[in-house]
């Protein structure tokens, strides 16, 4: 350890110490002890402390033990002569800085200055842990860069950003280099910044910089099981699991070497333009801890080396830059050089196996006008129709693969696209446009993608683009009937018609003890996979995470047991779980792992349950909100009471057939309802309920926040279970 780091480092963290003592006695005076500190909507308080110490800091005066943490850890202020031997002072002070800095965050969302603010987004709440987090572990987004300060100009600002997003990385940006900011210079550059193009600014200051190191974090504790307190495996997790690293660009203050130092205690090293003593591989990091002088145009590629990411980067033929970091982009109007279908224009997609003769591989066709043709702010109609050839290819695989044009297209650099089937909706941007990007670099793109990701079971791809109205419209008629065959499949299917049900572990990556046994009427809880999404992917991926369960004898059949799907169970989160209901909440319901898009929860005064959604922000009347209840739920517990379900199984007949089905239902928010509404009345007028009447005597935030309140509504509503027996 260079002792003018370590110098440098202790001599930041007193100053941030410092700053923490000074704001932390303003807020006191201002709102007094007892006053509630917490980052808006999350189950982990003020993240760093808890996590490292198991503090759970609720009001300013649990901040007092923690300044006094603070101070054991710092190591006495050395002058720079003197001779430090160990990197262990340095981590210490690392660690105290962070510490600080999270007081110092926390203070400011009660006396200001607000941390967010314009540009800056300040703490990123649960929900974004949740839908972010996840991609750190599926590996679509390998980690993220924490660039601290602003490079010397705008362009190389962008070039870096760019450079970063090909390679799917998120950005957390914080601190200022003499008043300049490599966000606002993003800005300045025309560049979009938000998570949704994980470009993510988290404030001015170097104090913001704990935003990133806290998410790492919580993403420790939700994904990797780690317990609050035990900070090793919470530094272990990040260090082998985010591929992280510090860019420190412009001039090195003791604040940030000081801050630079608490991401070395998670492994993650530190790549600096700058002229900074370095520091050789040993100890903490996997490779170099601190690497400077780095020229700019080659920072990125040096950052990614002394990581040690390895990244698939293929050349696709299109003239603009794809990887899913580009996925979230969003393009508005004015951005936009033309755009297909969302109800403007007649547009679908459509996905159909052909035989192998019949497929030329890499043709891509278009018939109709192009982008070129059409004036800026233009439209036209589209459809895309992508014939497919394989020996191992199934009918039963094309909607599994017919909905990956929604993601690959996205990754292309300024196209847009949302929705599938005929309510698909593309825009491109002016950027693309210019860039010369036309509808046959949409065929390229999908001919390679699918080539790149399906490899097993494509053998040929073959891509058609029509824009000409008519054709569109005939095509269009084709596709829907073939999609209505395909709903008509697992619409009409029973769990007692099949005799096999599939198990899905895709998420036992960061939830051990979870598996998701999906059937016909429950698919998995985060909405993403049915029984002939599971089948298909068995298919195309034997060794996968999704195995075939054959469901054996039924012992429990109100509450959906069978004995061999009992017996997969035990194995499959190591003798966890012995035994799961497909049917109940209340007796050995199902596991979750946190990726549910919803949580049903009981009202035991009520006699029936709440559905709380993911978007739902606001209090529920368990009071919980969704995110501290995702922690209550969450990680590969059975809670019974409680599951995790995806939107879809809320109007199957097997949602809590044991319980009753909807029936319980009592509270919705009105958002939910109204995504679901179309199923359930058709769900409530076949049990006699009567369609919309049934919906209205369900509560929302509208009516009820408490469960007081709900059961006042449905009382007054004549709500059917008021006359049905308690539920326990
Ligand atoms: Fe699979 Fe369930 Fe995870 Fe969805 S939530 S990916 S179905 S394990
Ligand atoms: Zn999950």
């Amino acid at each position: 350890m260079s002792k003018i780091i370590a110098s440098a480092a202790i001599r930041g963290a007193h100053k941030i110490a410092k700053q923490a003592d000074v704001i932390l006695a303003k807020a006191v005076k201002e709102k007094g002890e007892d006053c509630a500190v917490e980052f808006p909507n999350t189950g982990y308080y003020i993240p760093i402390i808890y996590s490292m110490t198991g503090r759970a800091v609720e009001k300013l005066a649990d901040f007092k033990e923690v300044m006094d943490e603070v101070n054991d850890l710092l190591p006495p202020l050395v002058d720079d002569d003197l001779w430090l031997p160990y990197l262990g002072q340095a981590l210490d002070a690392g660690m105290a800085t962070l510490f600080a800095e999270e007081i110092i965050e926390a203070c400011k969302y009660l006396i200001g200055p607000n941390p967010v603010d314009d540009i800056w987004l300040g703490a990123a709440d649960d929900m974004i842990l949740r839908e972010r987090g996840i991609q750190f572990v599926d590996g679509t987004a390998p980690g993220f860069a924490a660039v601290v300060g602003a490079a010397p100009d705008v362009e190389t600002a962008v070039d870096i950003a760019r450079k970063l997003q090909e390679r799917c990385l998120y950005v957390f940006m914080s601190a200022h280099n003499n008043g300049t900011t490599f966000a606002e210079q993003l800005v300045e550059g025309g560049v979009q910044l938000g998570w949704e193009t994980r470009l993510v600014p988290f404030g001015r200051e170097i104090t913001s910089a704990i935003y990133s190191l806290g998410f790492a974090s919580r993403a420790a504790l939700s994904f990797g099981g780690v317990q609050a307190g035990d900070f090793r495996r919470n530094l272990l997790y990040n260090k082998n699991r985010i591929f992280a690293f510090v860019m420190p660009l412009g001039e090195v203050t003791d604040e940030w070497y000081a801050t630079a130092a608490g991401a070395i205690n998670y492994g993650f090293p530190v790549i600096a333009d700058s002229d900074i003593p370095e520091i050789l591989p040993t100890g903490v990091c996997t490779y170099e801890h601190v690497v400077s002088r780095i020229p700019h145009d080659q920072i990125v590629e040096k950052a990614i080396e002394v990581r040690g990411l390895k990244i698939k980067i293929t050349e696709i033929p299109v003239p603009v830059s794809v990887s899913p970091a580009f996925e979230g982009e969003r393009i508005r109007k004015e951005e936009m050089h033309c755009e297909f279908g969302g109800q403007r224009t007649p547009a679908f997609e459509w996905l159909r196996m052909s035989e192998i003769s019949d497929v030329e591989d890499g043709k891509v066709v278009v018939e109709g006008p192009d982008v070129d043709s059409v004036e800026a702010g233009g439209k036209l109609p589209l459809g895309i129709v992508v014939e497919v050839a394989g020996r191992k290819m199934q009918a039963d695989f094309e909607p599994v693969l017919e909905r990956q044009v929604h993601t690959f297209m996205n990754e292309a650099q300024g196209i847009w696209h949302m929705g599938q089937r005929d309510i698909n909706w593309v825009r491109i941007s002016n950027d693309a446009a210019k860039a010369g990007f036309k509808l046959e670099h949409v065929g390229k793109l999908l001919h390679a993608k699918y080539h790149d990701e399906y490899s097993s079971i494509v053998d040929k791809v073959q891509v058609t683009i029509y824009t000409d109205e008519k054709k569109v419209v005939k095509l269009r008629e084709q596709a829907q009937a073939v999609y209505a065959e395909r709903d008509a499949r697992l619409a009409g299917m029973a769990d007692e018609d099949v005799e096999i049900f599939y198990s899905c572990a895709l998420c036992q990556s960061f939830a051990p003890n979870h598996v998701c046994v999906v059937s016909p009427e429950r698919p998995g809880l985060c909405g993403a996979y049915s029984w002939l999404d599971c089948r298909a992917a068995y298919e195309i991926t034997p060794s996968g995470p999704n195995q075939p369960i054959p469901k054996g004898t039924s012992i429990e059949p109100t509450v959906g047991q069978w004995d061999k799907v009992n017996a997969f169970v035990v194995g499959s989160t190591g003798g966890n779980v012995e035994r799961m209901s497909q049917y109940s909440m209340i007796v050995d319901p199902m596991t979750s792992c946190g990726c549910f898009e919803c949580i049903a929860a009981v009202l035991p005064s009520t006699g029936g349950i709440m559905i709380a959604n993911r978007e739902y922000p606001e209090m529920t009347p368990c009071g919980m909100k969704f995110s501290t209840l995702a922690g209550t739920v969450g990680g590969g517990q059975q809670t019974p009471g409680f599951i995790g379900h995806s939107k879809h199984y809320i109007s199957s007949k097997k949602f809590i057939a044991a319980e009753g089905g909807i029936k319980r239902i009592v509270w919705m928010p009105t958002v939910l309802k109204e995504e679901v509404k179309a199923a359930m009345v058709k769900r409530a007028e076949e049990l006699g309920l009567g369609g919309e009447e049934f919906l209205d005597k369900i509560a929302d935030e509208r009516a009820a926040t408490t469960e007081e309140e709900v059961l006042e509504f449905i009382t007054k509503a004549e709500h059917p279970v008021t006359t049905m027996d308690p539920m326990f």
